[in-house]
C-alpha cells in the first residue's frame, strides 16, 4: 500500500472563492448565514411582532414565536474570514490484482468545525483502522481483485470541498473506473444506518447479516430488523430497505455529479446528541456519553471494511436490480400520486374561492391577502415512466435468470458499473446542472433532505407542469438507459 499526502502547489478554489466581486459569483448564496447560540437568538426572536408563527415554524424557546416584520430594527455587523488557504486530501491506494481499472473508494472527512470527536473523528478513525487491517492482510498475501482507494477528505464542513475537488479533478478516470464509493462521516452507539444506491441494497443487507452488534451480541442486521418491525408497518420482503442519499457528506460528488454507486454507513441513535457541530463535540463528551469503549467504532470499521473487501474481491460485482426496481417503482407511484393530489388540491381551492368560503371565514380585524384562483393543472403523461419501469423489471428478471446460469463474470463488470452512470444525464437537473442523477438528489429547497425522482417531483411541487412533462421524459430516458446496461451485463455473463 502506498500512502501519499497531496498538497496542491497552487490551491484550487471554488469559483466563488476567487477574487471576483461577490455580485458576479453565481454559486454562492447572497444571504450571509451564521449559526448563533440560543442565548443570542432569543432576544432577536422575542423582539419580533406581527402574527403568531405557524406551528411548524416555532422553536422550543420559552417565548411566543412571531413572524414579524419588525417592529424592532437590528443592526448586524458580520465579519467573515475570506482567506484562501490550501486544504489536504490524503489518498492511499491498493492496486487491484485482476481488475485494476475498477475502483472501490472508501472515504471519510478529517476536518471539523471545532474539536470534532464525533464529527468526523469517530468515522475517520474507522477508515484508519480499516487501512491498518488491510495492511496486515496484504502482508499475509491478500490480493484484492479491484483497486481500493482510501481517502481522508479535507474541507467537508465548509462545503464538501476536498471530496468535490478531487472527484471533479479525476472525473474522467472516475467515469471509467469508479465502481462504488463507501462513505461514513460520524459514528456512535446504537443501530446500523445504511443509505445509498438501491442496486447495493441486497449486498449491504448481506454485509450487515455478518456483523455482530457489539452490545446486544445479535447481528447488526437482526437488531435493525427488530426495530424496523417493532416501529414500522409490517414488511414481508427479505431485505431491509436502505435510505436514499440526499446531501450533507462527501458522497455527494460521487453519486449526484458522477453517477458512481454510493453507500453511507454509520452506527448511532443511542448516544446523547445535542453536541452536533458545536465546541462540545469533544473527546470528553465522546468518551463519557457516546461510544465510550469504542466498540461501535470497531463495528463501523468491520462493516465498511467487509463491504470494501467483498466489493474489491468479488469476481462479479455484487449489484442487484430486484430491490432497485422495487424501490424505483415506489418513487414512480409516489410522483404519480403527488400529481393527482396537487391537481385535486387546486380544483377544490378554486371551488372554495368561487363559493366565497375563504372570504366568509376571514377575521375582519386581521385580514390576510386574498387567495387567488390558480389554473387547473393538466393531466401529466406518466406513460414514459411506466414504460421505463416495465423495461427495468424485464431487465432485472433477465439479469437474475442469466446469473443463475452463469459460472463467471465474463465481461459483465464494466456494464454493471455503467448502470449507475446511465441514471445520470449530462444536462443535469433544472436550475442546477451539476446535479446529474435522475433518481436521487438533495431537494432544491430541503438542504440535506433527499428528493427521489427529483426533476419530476420538484416540478410537480412547484406547479411547473410543462417542465414536469419534460422531466418525466428525461428520467424515463435514464431508466431505459439503465435497463439497457443491465441487459448488456446479463448478455456479458459467462
Ligand atoms: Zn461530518
Amino acid at each position: 500500500m502506498t500512502a501519499t499526502t497531496t498538497a496542491r502547489p497552487s490551491p484550487r478554489v471554488l469559483p466563488g472563492a476567487k477574487r471576483l466581486p461577490l455580485s458576479q459569483v453565481t454559486v454562492l448564496t447572497k444571504i450571509p448565514v451564521l449559526p448563533i447560540s440560543y442565548a443570542d437568538a432569543q432576544p432577536l426572536l422575542a423582539a419580533l411582532g406581527g402574527r403568531v408563527a405557524p406551528e411548524p415554524w416555532r422553536g422550543a424557546l420559552p417565548i411566543t414565536y412571531h413572524t414579524g416584520p419588525g417592529p424592532a430594527r437590528v443592526h448586524l455587523k458580520v465579519a467573515f474570514n475570506w482567506d484562501t488557504r490550501p486544504i489536504y486530501d490524503v489518498i492511499a491506494r491498493i492496486p487491484g490484482s485482476q481488475y485494476p481499472d475498477e475502483w472501490v473508494i472508501r472515504g471519510n472527512h478529517h476536518d471539523a468545525w471545532v474539536n470534532g470527536a464525533e464529527d468526523p473523528a469517530s468515522g475517520a478513525a474507522a477508515v484508519l483502522e480499516e487501512a491498518r487491517a488491510f495492511s496486515e492482510l496484504l502482508k499475509q498475501g491478500w490480493k484484492p481483485r479491484r483497486t481500493i482507494l482510501l481517502c481522508l477528505w479535507d474541507g467537508e464542513e465548509p462545503g464538501l470541498l476536498g471530496s468535490t475537488e478531487w472527484a471533479e479533478t479525476h472525473a474522467a478516470e472516475l467515469a471509467r473506473s469508479g465502481a462504488v464509493y463507501v462513505n461514513s462521516d460520524s459514528n456512535g452507539r446504537g443501530y446500523l444506518s445504511m443509505s445509498g444506491s438501491h442496486t447495493l441494497e441486497r449486498f449491504m443487507n448481506g454485509v450487515a447479516r455478518d456483523i455482530e452488534d457489539p452490545e446486544s451480541k445479535t447481528t447488526a442486521w437482526k437488531r435493525l430488523q427488530a426495530r424496523t418491525l417493532a416501529n414500522g408497518p409490517p414488511e414481508t420482503r427479505a431485505d431491509l430497505r436502505i435510505g436514499a442519499l440526499g446531501s450533507g457528506s462527501d458522497y455527494t460528488a460521487f453519486i449526484d455529479h458522477l453517477g458512481v454507486a454510493s453507500l453511507n454507513l454509520a452506527y448511532g441513535g443511542e448516544d446523547g446528541g445535542g453536541i452536533y457541530h458545536s465546541i462540545y463535540d469533544d473527546f470528553y463528551w465522546y468518551t463519557h456519553f457516546s461510544d465510550k469503549d469504542f466498540v461501535y467504532g470497531r463495528a463501523l470499521a468491520q462493516t465498511a471494511g467487509l463491504a470494501v473487501m467483498r466489493l474489491a474481491g468479488a469476481d462479479l460485482l455484487p449489484f442487484d436490480f430486484d430491490d432497485f426496481t422495487d424501490t424505483v417503482r415506489r418513487y414512480v407511484n409516489e410522483v404519480e400520486q403527488l400529481a393527482r393530489d396537487r391537481r385535486q388540491e387546486i380544483v377544490s381551492r378554486n371551488r372554495n374561492i368561487d363559493q366565497g368560503l375563504y372570504a366568509a371565514t376571514e377575521d375582519p380585524r386581521n385580514p390576510t391577502v386574498a387567495r387567488r384562483k390558480q389554473p387547473v393543472p393538466p393531466f401529466l403523461n406518466f406513460a414514459p415512466l411506466d414504460n421505463a419501469m416495465a423495461a427495468l423489471q424485464q431487465a432485472a428478471d433477465g439479469y437474475d435468470a442469466a446469473l443463475a446460469q452463469a459460472s463467471a463474470a465474463g465481461q459483465a463488470n464494466p456494464r454493471l458499473i455503467a448502470v449507475e452512470r446511465a441514471l445520470t444525464v449530462q444536462e443535469g437537473l433544472p436550475n442546477r446542472p451539476w446535479f446529474k442523477h435522475q433518481i436521487y438528489a438533495p431537494g432544491f429547497y430541503t438542504g440535506y433532505g433527499v428528493k427521489t425522482l427529483p426533476g419530476v417531483r420538484e416540478s410537480i411541487e412547484q406547479n411547473e407542469w410543462k417542465l414536469a412533462d419534460q422531466e418525466i421524459a428525461r428520467a424515463a430516458g435514464a431508466m431505459e438507459a439503465a435497463a439497457a446496461e443491465i441487459n448488456a451485463a446479463a448478455a456479458a455473463l459467462k
